[in-house]
């Protein structure tokens, strides 16, 4: 139960609506150093810490962190500047839209074939995203990376609380999940409203990718803003079936998003129903603050798992975890 006393040095692959949210929870942060942040046109990189203000301002001003001025470049494969500072990053979360399916799982390869001997985390939410992230564990425990795979808020805070409440019983019958997002403009977070749209009937994955700008808010439009989502492909039940707690089939997640009002349509709630060991069926429920947010409820963890999986690196633990095998430590 030792401390790990020294500071990460953190970088954020993603700087849209997660990735500037972890940029402002960072530099709250003392135990952890924001030292590189990248999109899809440029990125920033300094060893001393970059000034969330300022990469704030430069993302809003120019669309791009690229343009920070003294730390910044504009480039067209951000991702592969960054692994030129590998060496001297402990940390990485992966706030990048998964479109196509396969893309985040391919940036881990390029993290793992470059050699980087670090720490990632992801904020996946498919369950065949996160089914590509664990057939990779062989080569990150042979490279040295070790991974922590659904750690947001769902998957991540809510399959983490899942797993706890599953202690009270000998058998879990159901895990449901129920979550209520409210955000002011969907523009803020495209690749999470794209990427829920892709679970809405006569959409996928492909047809929300292909969705224009102008098509998103047309569809929008026609809803009043609010996404109705159910029977989701959430990575919490592949999660929680690799964790032992519940077969994948009895885990279900749905939601509400509603796009133009930051204030949460419903409350976030997981419930685990099981029977204890005396044969008594009862189910436990786990509710979320209305007043936190998206952000905080996904970067929040992404950084706790962040910091147990750099302790577990430095007793030499490697490969890829997930959200319900470990506990997020509390970053300070
Ligand atoms: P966004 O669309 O707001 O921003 C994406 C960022 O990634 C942009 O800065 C873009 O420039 C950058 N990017 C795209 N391609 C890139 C590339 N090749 N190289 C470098 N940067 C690139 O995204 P968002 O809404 O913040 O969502 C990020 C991810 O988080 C999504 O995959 C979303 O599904 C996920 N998410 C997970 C949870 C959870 O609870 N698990 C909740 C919300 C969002």
């Amino acid at each position: 139960m030792s401390e790990t006393r020294d500071v990460l040095r953190v970088a954020v692959l993603g700087a849209g609506g997660l990735g500037m949210a972890a940029t402002r929870m960072l530099s709250t942060k003392t135990e952890m150093r924001h030292v590189a942040v990248a999109d899809s046109r440029g990125y920033a990189y300094a060893a001393d810490g970059l000034d969330a203000d300022a990469v704030g301002s430069a993302q809003s001003e120019s669309g791009t962190v690229g343009s920070l001025s003294g730390a910044g470049r504009l480039s067209g494969d951000a991702i592969g500047d960054l692994l030129a500072h590998s060496e001297d990053i402990d940390g990485v979360f992966l706030a990048l839209p998964n479109l196509p399916n396969d893309f985040i799982p391919t940036v881990i390869e390029r993290f793992a074939r470059h050699g980087y001997q670090g720490v990632m985390v992801d904020a996946l939410k498919r369950t065949s995203a996160a089914e590509l992230v664990v057939k990779l564990d062989p080569v990150l425990a042979h490279v040295g990376i070790t991974y922590v795979v659904g750690a947001g808020a769902t998957p991540g805070l809510l399959t983490a609380a899942a797993t706890v409440a599953a202690q009270s019983f000998a058998e879990v019958e159901s895990v449901d999940i129920n979550f209520g997002v409210g955000i002011a403009n969907w523009e803020t977070y495209r690749a999470t409203i794209r990427e829920d749209i892709a679970h809405m009937p006569g959409y996928d994955v492909e047809a929300a990718r292909r969705m224009s700008d102008a098509d998103v808010a047309a569809l929008l439009d026609e809803t009043n803003g609010v996404l109705e989502l159910h029977g989701m492909e959430h990575a919490d039940d592949i999660i929680l079936e690799l964790a032992g707690v519940v077969d994948r089939k009895r885990v279900t997640v749905g939601g509400i998003v509603d796009t133009r009002n930051a204030t949460k349509p419903v409350s976030t709630t997981v419930t685990v129903t099981g029977v204890t060991f005396e044969g008594r069926r009862s189910a436990h429920t786990f509710t979320l603050g209305d007043e936190t947010s998206m952000a905080a409820n996904v970067c929040g963890p992404a950084f706790g798992y962040m910091k147990a999986a750099h302790w577990l690196h430095s007793r030499g633990v490697h490969g890829v975890l997930s959200s319900a095998d470990v506990m997020p430590r509390f970053v300070r």
